[in-house]
């Protein structure tokens, strides 16, 4: 995917796409990879960085959703589980399979829980991973050797889903750019142009780099901006109602030591009634989520110190090795695009529904919202049928429960680190054996080598640090002040790939300081 291309092309095209899709998530990247394969002309605009809205700041499970099991909504956990099953067959590179420990304390927990997830393993059919079963006491602590073991009893494991959300969010992006779609980033939908009849018609387009503004036209135009979803909306139609509403959750990372073994964690009812999971990931131990309702959606949404202490206290109580905030590597905070409840009634948003929305304004805009990355290509399926319709475009079977995502590698665990790039691992030594520099550690304790940044600039596009760090590799969230430490010399290898002077350098690893900053937690605040 290169950059220049692409807006060539966008200025080149004299008629109208098929479908502009706005917004570089997993729902925009996934109708991108729809469209294109169905042979539609496809054109995908992002304002931002791809990911850099809620698709990167997920707990990184590809999964059925237990506890919407426990609120008896069967139809979507079975939606979840075939998704999951299609994800781990097409993207054998970046899903795999996680066994997760129900750890019991009460002598209850075990029938119940082992009950749940025989009906979890049933309703995933043909597509379940593996069979879910209850464990002993001494299974249990061989499967999780830093568990809390005062009044331990024994546990339930099963199995769900992991992936890297980025990972797959740019293999979908390449995806789609391999059938044929355009995808830009930093270039923001502004304004709608309008038919003679008053329809949408296409998008005026604010390309952020240069400054410079497209007129594109398009017979569908797709709203998948997700926390932003009314905000695009309200661009077509002032008065739109409120169809989303914003609901926070945070995650922090700690040290692989807390939580030895291969196994996740997952509790299922907290102190305050949610779910919390313990998960390993990249080596890390992840740990969250929380459901806050919000009043607006950002980008940088900060964790509230209750979430802090929440996500703390409970994983306090479960590991043998109590974590204070001193062992936070880094803190991530993602904003779910929950469909609002009919009448927009109060409520918690854990209460909300997980499932997706299609709405098609009096405008014409298509809007797609809801759901969640598990769900991504159904999600896609549904609403390019919708467009197909709506702007009578060629027919067409969807083909992506079979589409092999870019990358696609039967053994990824044979490349090692390089893992998550599935075939594009091949590249990313290629350029290691440029130069012995480049296929050096950035640093110590993030696994990254210099390779991996140069192949993101040259084919993912990748612009800033932030690209860099946070999205094409995962450094930001692993361990933030280990990344503030590599982004002089990041930013340099960036610069000299992108033909940037002193000056861009030293932007930019200002401004990705000030943000990384954000990642580390300091000390509690003082109560007066
Ligand atoms: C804490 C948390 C944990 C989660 N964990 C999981 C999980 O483990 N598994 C799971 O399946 N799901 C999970 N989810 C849900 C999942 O992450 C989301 O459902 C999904 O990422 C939403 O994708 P999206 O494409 O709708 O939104 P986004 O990823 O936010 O994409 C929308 C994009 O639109 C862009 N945009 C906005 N306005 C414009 C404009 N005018 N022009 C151009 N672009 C624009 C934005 O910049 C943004 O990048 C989690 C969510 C949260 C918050």
């Amino acid at each position: 995917m290169k950059r220049a291309e692409m807006l060539a092309r966008i200025a080149e095209r004299t008629e109208p796409w098929d479908i502009v899709v706005i917004g570089g998530g997993a729902v925009g990247a996934g109708i991108a990879v729809d469209a294109s394969a169905r042979g539609l002309a496809v054109l995908l605009v992002e304002r931002e960085d791809f990911g850099k809205g809620t698709s990167s700041r997920s707990t990184k499970l590809v999964h059925g959703g237990v506890r919407y099991l426990e609120q008896g909504n069967i139809s979507l956990v079975m939606e979840a589980l075939k998704e999951r099953g299609l994800l781990l067959r097409n993207a054998p590179h970046i899903v795999h399979d996680l066994p997760f420990v129900v750890p019991n304390y009460s002598w209850w927990e075990a029938p119940f829980y082992g009950i749940g997830m025989k009906v979890y393993d049933l309703l995933a059919g043909k597509y379940n991973f593996g069979k879910s079963r209850v464990l002993s006491l001494t299974e249990t602590l061989e499967r999780l050797p830093t568990i809390q073991r005062e009044g331990l009893r024994g546990g339930v494991l099963y199995h769900d889903g992991q992936f890297d959300d980025t990972r797959l969010l740019i293999h979908l992006l390449a995806t789609a750019a391999d059938h044929g779609a355009a995808l830009v980033n930093y270039t923001e939908a502004v304004d709608f142009i309008r038919d003679d009849a008053g329809f949408v018609a296409g998008v005026i387009l604010a390309e952020h780099e240069t400054q410079t503004r497209y007129t594109v036209g398009a017979k569908v135009v797709v709203n998948a901006t997700g926390i932003f979803t009314d905000e695009t909306r309200r661009l077509a139609e002032p008065m739109a109602e409120k169809m989303v509403t914003p609901s926070q959750g945070i995650h922090l990372v700690l040290d692989r030591s807390f939580l030895k073994g291969d196994n996740a964690i997952m509790v299922p009812r907290t102190s305050d009634g949610r779910v919390l999971f313990a998960i390993p990931w990249h080596d890390r131990t992840l740990v969250g989520t929380t459901d806050t309702s919000i009043d607006a959606p950002s980008y940088e949404p900060l964790p509230l110190e209750e979430e802090i202490e929440f996500v703390l206290d409970t994983a306090r109580e479960y590991l043998s090795r109590p974590p204070t905030r001193a062992d936070v590597l880094s803190v991530y905070v993602g904003i779910r695009p929950l469909v609002s409840a009919p009448g927009g009634g109060e409520g918690k948003t854990s209460a909300l529904s997980r499932g997706h929305t299609i709405h098609v304004d009096n405008s014409g805009l298509v809007t797609v919202v809801g759901g969640k990355w598990t769900t991504y290509r159904h999600m896609a399926e549904d609403c390019v049928d919708h467009a197909i319709t709506l702007g009578a475009l060629p027919e067409a079977a969807c083909v992506t429960a079979d589409l092999r995502i870019h990358g696609y590698h039967a053994d990824a665990s044979t490349l090692g680190a390089l893992r998550v790039y599935g075939s594009d691992a091949e590249g990313i030594r290629a350029i290691a054996n440029e130069r012995a520099e480049l296929a050096a550690l950035l640093h110590p304790a993030l696994p990254y080598i210099a390779a991996e940044i140069i192949w993101g600039v040259r084919h993912e596009l990748s612009r800033t640090l932030d690209d860099a760090l946070a999205r094409r590799t995962r450094a930001l969230l692993l361990n933030a002040r280990a990344s503030i430490a590599i982004a002089p010399h990041v930013a340099a290898l960036m610069a000299a790939e992108l033909g940037q002077d002193a000056e861009w350098i030293a932007r930019q690893v200002s401004s990705f300081t000030a943000l990384a900053r954000q990642y580390i937690l300091g000390p509690a605040p003082v109560r007066a």
